[in-house]
């Protein structure tokens, strides 16, 4: 297949429902990064500095399982998911607030747990949860947090500046986030910081909705292309566990199964190289795994074997 018979894929339901939105809003001075990427950005103050604003609700039956998980791990996972998309900016959290749906049976207790949870992992990053909303009702437990930021002095790094050469870093091992991951991660907020400090990042998200389906964000919002070389993608060894009772392959497992919650960085090569030589973190490796082009984004199967087109497997968060 040549490059220019690729067909751009659509990202289905949540990216069509942004669009959506995108052209009806009009124009403000004041909002300077609007829907789409894993923030806002809106100018805040007579100083007029940039404020990073994300929200993120989680379903009780879809995003997490209540009775499996319990709710302090529930808790920790509210909060963290949000403070990983502020990651993604490489901004610092500030402050949070948290709206809950509760369920009337119990509500009080709960609501409690789900706070400690909550807590727990702001207070890690030094975030007070500084206020909210609790509401009860018939349905189940939905839980919405919200996260303010502010960026350094490098700016605030967006998904739309990846540029062809560029490398693609990850931080982390991907896939199988089912067994456990996607609860008790920590959103690299320290790492995303340290390395805005020493180089240039180009394109930047968290790995949420699975590796192929957020590199096409990226390439979508850049303009650009990617080829990701699959003998390079670090596999968790839980995606190894799943590969075997499924019978796809780890990897498969580690392209689409999300809520890792890892970066995926684009930056300059020169950059990218000096950092996998120092590799920069405190217990977090840095690992090249693939690079930037013009057009397509493709699955570099190593062994010298051709290219094959890869799709934006992943979770669409789907809308009717
Ligand atoms: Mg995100």
């Amino acid at each position: 297949m040549t490059i220019a018979s690729l067909q751009t894929p659509t990202l289905g339901g949540e990216h069509d429902f942004i669009n959506w939105i995108k052209s009806r809003s009009s124009p403000s001075k004041r909002m300077l990064l609007g829907p789409g990427d894993d923030a806002a950005i809106v100018e805040w103050g007579i100083h007029q500095a940039d404020c990073v604003i994300t929200t993120d609700m989680l379903l009780e039956g879809s995003c997490f399982r209540l009775a499996e998980a319990g709710p302090i791990r529930v808790g920790r996972k509210s909060m963290a998911v949000n403070l990983s998309d502020i990651a993604a900016m490489a901004a610092k959290p500030i402050a949070a607030v948290v709206s809950i749906g509760l369920p009337r049976q119990g509500g009080r207790h709960l609501a409690e747990r789900l706070f400690r949870g909550m807590e727990e992992v702001a207070s890690l990053f030094g975030v007070p949860i500084v206020g909210g909303d609790t509401n009860s009702w018939k349905g189940p437990l939905v839980i919405s947090v919200t996260i303010l930021g502010e960026v350094t002095e490098r700016g605030p790094v967006r998904r739309d500046g990846a540029r062809p050469g560029d490398w693609l870093l990850t931080t982390g091992a991907l896939g199988g986030s089912i067994l456990g991951k996607h609860l008790d991660f920590l959103p690299r907020i320290p790492e995303a910081l340290e390395i805005h400090r020493l180089a240039p990042i180009h394109a930047m998200m968290d790995i949420s909705d699975g590796l192929a389906r957020d590199l096409h964000q990226i390439c979508r919002a850049s303009r650009c292309g990617a080829v990701l070389h699959g003998p390079s993608v670090p596999l968790t060894f839980e995606a190894q566990k799943l590969a075997l009772e499924t019978g796809k392959s780890a990897l498969d497992h580690a392209l689409s199964d999300g809520e890792d919650f890892e970066l995926l960085i684009a930056m300059p090569e020169k950059s990218a190289q000096t950092l996998m030589a120092i590799q920069p973190l405190e217990g977090v490796l840095l690992h090249k795994i693939g690079h930037i082009i013009e057009e397509g984004v493709w699955l570099d199967p190593g062994n010298g074997e051709d290219f094959e087109p890869l799709g934006p497997l992943g979770f669409d968060h789907t809308l009717e």
